[in-house]
């Protein structure tokens, strides 16, 4: 059988090559690591996280906790290294990152059923079954190859920011405390308070420091979810006390009351050395981000590992390119997996290359297609990003909006959720998975 050609061995490539080689299928899995990084990976590993290391929440409760459940049940090789390597953070799943993305390389790189090539594409292939999975910074060459796929539409772009990574033994910990909020879970957050006074002079520098240059960046394109903490702050003097530095739930032992505002920090990898500032993606520039953020007592001498970084964006018009197997209309020969076709996220991005693997598999197995069904965090997903009546397309992370509601009244919206999520496996468990 002719290899199955897989561009791109982030977390959609990485997940629909290895789908595609435990059901026997050649695949050739195209990386342009490590001899052309993009301006966000570092590693020469698979899979990597370019920013927060949360995979987000692990509860069924929750749209993004039924999707990782899902993806379980598929046979997800990136659920299971994510597993196997997590680090505590409450109910969310946060990994150490770098051996979370080493164990996937391994795996991938020891299939007998994968051949790595190494190196840029530029060109699309001319023969053959491609997988797209180059992500939201796809190379220069390749994205104008891609656009010439597509004469008539155009590439869309968002922003995203990167939060900041300090070194543990950089934070006065007589300034901070270990807790999780209302002490629920085990204390995984580092808590850093900051007095009424403290606050408000941090909010007055922060909504004036010079921020980096990044070409066309206007505010209407940032992407909720990764707002730079800057614009947050310039929305009003209390955004961020609303936000990212919510006090609520969290009493510092020393006063025995909430601080005023409260800055976390969450554990980036197992041993506890690196800890990112969390929802403090910014595109400061960076010795404003220290200048800045040193004013949080408990970062006042912090080590910057990373700082944090704001990047480009970009993904398909897929509600009027693709089809709901994330194939291209008209072309099924071309599928594209993961935040290029507007999923958000990397749980979400690792759903779309896990399920277009599984209907490739299908296909060159001559059976009929899976199709995921919309009471499904997968199908839903799916069926959002190929839906034509959608507009005005902005990426996505998976939601219980996407779903069908229930049809009958459930009281509380956890217990609401929760019976959307038993729903949902219910219907998986009639797919045949294979
Ligand atoms: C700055 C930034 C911060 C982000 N922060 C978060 C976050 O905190 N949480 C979150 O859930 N999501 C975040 N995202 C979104 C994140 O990119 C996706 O969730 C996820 O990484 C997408 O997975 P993917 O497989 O589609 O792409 P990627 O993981 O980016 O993988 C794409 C792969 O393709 C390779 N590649 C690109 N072009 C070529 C080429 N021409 N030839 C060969 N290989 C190529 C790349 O080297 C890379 O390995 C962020 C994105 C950016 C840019």
């Amino acid at each position: 059988m002719e290899p199955v050609i897989v561009i791109g061995a982030g977390l959609a490539g990485s997940e629909a090559a290895w789908q595609l080689a435990r059901r026997g299928i050649p695949v050739e899995l195209r990386e342009m690591k490590p001899q052309k990084m993009s301006p966000a990976h570092h590693t020469e590993y698979f899979a990597e996280l370019v920013c927060s290391n949360s995979l987000r929440s692990d509860q069924l409760e929750n749209a993004v906790g039924l999707l990782k459940e899902e993806l379980r049940r598929c046979g997800s090789l990136i659920m299971a290294c994510a597993d196997a390597h997590r680090v505590e953070a409450g109910g969310a799943l946060a990994v150490d990152r770098n051996a979370f993305a080493a164990a996937i390389t391994e795996k991938i790189r020891n299939h007998p059923n994968i051949t790595v090539v190494e190196g840029e594409v530029t060109e699309i292939p001319a023969e053959g079954n491609v997988i797209f999975a180059t992500g939201p910074l796809t190379s220069e060459n390749l994205s104008q190859a891609i656009g010439g796929l597509f004469p008539d539409s155009k590439y869309l772009n968002f922003f995203d920011a990167a939060a900041p990574l300090v070194t543990f033994e950089s934070v006065d910990m007589d300034s901070a405390w270990f807790a999780s909020r209302y002490d629920r879970g085990t204390p995984d957050y580092i808590n850093c308070p900051l007095s009424r006074e403290e606050y408000e002079a941090f909010w007055q520098e922060l909504t004036h420091a010079q921020e980096a240059e990044v070409h066309g960046f206007e505010d209407a394109g940032v992407f909720e979810g990764c707002m730079p903490v800057e614009v947050m702050a310039r929305r009003g003097l209390d955004t961020l006390r609303y936000g990212p530095l919510k006090p609520v739930g969290l009493k510092d032992p020393k006063t025995g009351e909430e601080p005023y505002a409260v800055v976390q920090l969450r554990k980036d990898n197992a041993q506890g050395s690196i800890y990112n500032i969390v929802g403090f993606q910014t595109h400061l520039r960076w010795p404003e981000q220290k200048r800045v953020f040193s004013m949080i007592p408990a970062l006042k001498n912090a080590e910057y590992i990373r700082y944090g970084v704001m990047h480009r964006n970009t993904f398909l018009d897929s509600p009027r390119l693709l089809d709901r197997y994330y194939r291209v209309k008209g072309q099924e020969r071309l599928m594209f997996s993961g935040q290029i076709t507007g999923v958000e996220g990397y749980v979400e991005s690792t759903a779309s290359g896990c399920l277009t693997a599984m209907e490739l598999s299908r296909r060159l197995e001559g059976k009929p297609p899976i199709n995921f069904p919309r009471e499904t965090a997968m199908g839903a997903m799916a069926l959002y990003v190929s839906d034509p009546s959608v507009v005005n397309f902005q990426p996505m992370n998976v939601n219980f909006g996407l779903i069908p509601q229930l049809g009958y009244r459930v009281k509380g919206k956890r217990n609401k959720n929760a019976e959307i999520s038993k729903r949902a496996l219910e219907k998986l468990a009639e797919l045949d998975l294979g």
